[in-house]
């Protein structure tokens, strides 16, 4: 590992002074459960570190009845808070998938909204392809078993994060504090798919912090979850998973968010399968409707067209969950 220096952070100020502006540079840490493995893999080396641990790390109640959540909460913090768990139930499921008890113990809120791609050519540092400035995706004549089956590339990663889905279903607002000031930016236009910008997977710049993660109080009638779907249950990431969050009116529903993950470069809202639950009576039949819809414009790749059955079931039964009904 390339020799780089440390500055422990007090707090928000301290460590936005110790930023700069180029890209990868300098880079905030938190837990270090992807940072430190991308460094050790020569993925990026950069000059400084910035602790971050020493930011925010509280989560409150905001005067509207919603929670603010501070970037270096940890995930554990987060899956042990009982209003979290009772308002947002799908985010905490995500975050109890996580890795293992280790990572959760030790990663945050802010370092798994920015962890960057698991694509297996991105990780490794004998394949400069074109998320590294290359010329070439490998994906696309390559192993892309676990790549995106939505989304027209160029690069085709799928959003790795857990809680990014979660924040999008329940409308979540980001606080990002720059040397300029604090800007608040809603998660679903945070996350930036490669066409935006190839080189990152989200608007915030280099000198940049996420600092809060703002979740709205949740609707009368709503109901929520998420549903996985893992090759085997490991340490790994999902091979697809939705999160359904349905305002009810008895069986009911009124309005419904509807996002997957691990199927694109962002979390991907299926606005086809909300309209088609919309004023629906929650059934077996309508939940499926609604899945077959959200995965209607789905493009695979020439080894991953199984991800669109997983993904389907995924929200099939997400929004079965949510609904309290039997999930087969
Ligand atoms: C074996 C394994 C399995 C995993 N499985 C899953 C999974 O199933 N689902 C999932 O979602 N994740 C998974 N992860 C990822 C894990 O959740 C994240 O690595 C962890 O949450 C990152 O948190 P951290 O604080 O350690 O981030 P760090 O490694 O410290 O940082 C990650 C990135 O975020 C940036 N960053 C950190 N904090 C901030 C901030 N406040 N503002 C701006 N940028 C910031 C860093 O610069 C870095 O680029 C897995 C990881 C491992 C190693
Ligand atoms: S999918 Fe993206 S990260 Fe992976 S090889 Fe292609 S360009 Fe690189």
């Amino acid at each position: 590992m390339k020799a780089f220096s440390y500055v422990d952070a007090a707090n928000e100020k301290d460590a936005l002074a110790s930023l700069g502006t180029e890209r990868n540079q300098v880079l905030a840490i938190g837990g270090g459960m992807d940072l430190l493995g991308m460094m050790k893999d020569y993925l990026v080396q950069p000059v400084r570190l910035v602790n971050v641990k020493r930011l925010d790390a509280t989560i409150a109640r905001t005067p509207d009845g919603g929670l603010r959540i501070g970037s270096a909460v940890r995930l554990i913090d987060l899956i042990e808070h009982a209003d979290a768990r009772r308002m947002y139930p799908a985010l905490v499921e995500l975050a109890e998938q996580v890795g293992t008890p280790q990572i959760r113990n030790a990663g945050t809120v802010g370092g798994n909204l920015n962890q960057r791609p698991r694509c297996w050519y991105f990780r490794n540092e004998e394949f400069h392809c074109l998320k590294k400035g290359g010329a070439t995706c490998f994906s696309v004549n390559g192993e892309n078993q676990f790549h995106a089956i939505f989304g027209e590339g160029p690069c085709h990663i799928v959003h790795p994060s857990n809680l990014a889905v979660a924040c999008l279903a329940y409308g979540a607002t980001f606080r990002l504090a720059g040397p300029s000031g604090a800007r608040e930016v809603e998660a679903e236009q945070y996350f930036q798919m490669p066409d935006h910008n190839l080189y990152a997977e989200n608007v915030l710049q280099p000198n940049e912090l996420l600092t809060h993660v703002t979740l709205p109080a949740p609707m009368a009638g709503l109901k929520s979850a998420a549903y996985e779907v893992r090759f085997k249950q490991a340490h790994d990431w999902p091979l697809a998973f939705a999160t359904a969050a349905l305002v009810m009116e008895g069986q009911t529903v009124k309005s419904a968010r509807i996002v997957m993950g691990a199927v694109a470069p962002v979390p991907w809202r299926a606005n086809e399968a909300e309209r088609a639950l919309a004023g629906k009576t929650l059934s077996e039949e309508t939940a499926g409707r609604a899945a077959l819809a959200a995965v209607q414009g789905a493009q695979p790749m020439s080894r991953n067209a199984y991800k669109v059955r997983v993904a389907r079931t995924a929200v099939t039964r997400a929004i079965l969950k949510a609904g309290g009904m039997k999930v087969v």
